[in-house]
């Protein structure tokens, strides 16, 4: 048994019709783990005879019955570490379980396997983590993207059929982009953030990544709907995901965002997502050009608002509560800033420092107040351009996987990265990043991502629209 080419629409079938046991499943994701990992370096933690337990009395007439799901480690699961790549979390074990876990456990998934990230969820590569390097598996000289580079990897190397990540500005979608697998961010309050380690509160979404389109609407059906423990969560129906899945684009609009293609952009990476348009042109949708005029102010609005919300968020690691603490402190405040200096890397710190900057007084006004103004005008775009249009087609990353190193010296080229992603956030709408086609760079096939976006609570429209170009490429 291997994993690869295994989906979970697949892993399914056999295990009902009694050909594999959960139990093997999780051996095989073991095997796998241990064969590929040491060169990925996705995985920060696991608990193989944890999984083997919870495989043995699993349900598998559930919907995810014996389905094994990798976990970001920035989720609350019972029991087990939860570092968020931070020193600061060292010794942190979760006392309970993420509304998204306990979703699964309740549809038979089992929770397998903590992920690397960057610290925090604030970066585009994973770099940012304090504890290791998470490398893409097409080119182990690149980057996976980030910040949920490790659950990216994990699927793209064959080392899990599924797992979890979050997306404040983009890193679900951009890492999926990068290692080539499916990537969904659902829309603002469709999953519950309960338990999900707090980075941007109006911006983080969790999501999944998988192999297949049709993988990423069973894992969303099993997380999505309201939760009262996290009173942004929207009390809206769950539509059936697969019900919709298969029907297809014709007589779709589908809109192309001028100023989404923009100079500077990887050539390759331009020439794949425009044949993925063709695609979809060539399966009956209209394809129209629309504006979003206001995107060139997001990603400076994006930096302005999230380290807001994570100054204020990240307050809390005070070295009382949870995990690290500096030794024999003088004081308070000394206890305070060595706890959080020693316990924060340079990135998380620099947004410390940026969020706090803009909402002191005599600045607020200046900064986050406008920056509200700003956000509001770019949720206005999408509004109107779903006026005309079903749903857009864009680049998910400007350029493919990076080389490691190559732009931790510059913040702000780091920060573009997320150039394209970014504004879905900030308008509260789904995304998604499918793969459409390699870039070759080196000699080295580099995945690219095409980013379908549709309206808020409209994911049925959004999985159907990536499905319709995944069974025409796979077919
Ligand atoms: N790369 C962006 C940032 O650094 C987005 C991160 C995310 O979506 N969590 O903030």
């Amino acid at each position: 048994m291997t994993l690869e080419g295994l989906t979970i629409a697949k892993a399914r079938r056999l295990i009902q019709a009694g050909e594999l046991s959960p139990v093997q499943l999780v051996d095989a994701v073991q095997a796998a783990i241990e064969r590929t990992d040491p060169a990925v370096g996705g995985y920060l933690s696991r608990d193989y005879q944890r999984a083997r337990a919870l495989a043995e009395k699993t349900d598998i007439t559930l919907p995810l019955g014996g389905i094994p799901v990798a976990i970001k480690d920035v989720i609350n699961v019972e029991g087990e570490p939860c570092t968020c790549a931070s020193q600061i979390l060292q010794g942190y074990v979760a006392p309970y379980d993420a509304t998204v876990i306990t979703k699964l456990r309740a549809a038979g998934a089992i929770p397998f396997g903590r992920t690397n990230m960057d610290e925090f969820a604030m970066g585009s590569s994973t770099e940012n983590s304090s504890i290791q390097i998470t490398r893409n598996p097409r080119d182990p000289e690149r980057i996976p993207g980030g910040s949920s580079g490790g659950s990216a990897a994990v699927v793209a190397a064959d080392e899990a059929l599924a797992s979890l990540g979050s997306d404040t500005g983009g890193s679900i979608r951009q890492p999926a982009a990068l290692c080539g697998c499916v990537g969904m961010k659902p829309s603002y309050g469709r999953v519950s953030r309960y338990g999900l380690v707090a980075f941007a509160s109006s911006l983080d979404q969790i999501g999944p990544f998988t192999h297949t389109v049709e993988d990423a609407a069973l894992v969303l059906q099993a997380m999505a709907g309201h939760d009262p423990l996290d009173s942004t969560s929207l009390d809206l129906p769950v539509p059936d995901y697969s019900a919709t899945l298969n029907d297809g684009v014709k007589g779709l609009k589908l809109g192309v965002p001028k100023e989404y293609f923009i100079e500077g952009m990887d050539s390759q990476v331009e020439a794949r997502v425009r044949a993925a348009i063709e695609v979809y042109r060539g399966l009956g949708a209209e394809i129209v050009e629309v504006s979003l005029p206001h995107t060139k102010y997001a990603v400076a609005d994006y930096y302005i608002i999230a380290t807001a919300e994570a100054s204020a968020n990240l307050a809390r690691f005070d070295g009382v509560r949870y995990g690290k603490r500096a030794s024999a402190p003088r004081d308070l405040a000394d206890h305070y800033g060595r706890t959080r200096g020693e316990g924060f890397g340079k990135e998380v710190k620099r947004r410390i420092i940026l969020g706090t900057y803009v909402l002191s007084s005599g600045y607020y006004d200046a900064y986050y107040l406008r920056a509200q103004k700003v956000r509001t005008l770019i949720r206005r775009d999408f509004e109107e351009a779903f006026q005309k249009v079903d749903g857009l087609l864009s680049p998910t990353s400007p350029v493919p996987a990076f080389k490691i190193g190559e732009r931790m010296a510059d913040p702000l080229q780091m920060y573009l990265a997320d150039i394209f992603t970014i504004a879905a956030n900030l308008a509260g709408i789904c995304g998604i990043s499918i793969p459409c086609g390699d870039a070759e760079v080196d000699g080295k096939k580099l995945p690219v991502g095409l980013q379908i976006m549709a309206p808020a609570f409209a994911e049925a429209r959004l999985l159907r629209m990536a499905r319709a170009y995944e069974t025409a490429r796979l077919a």
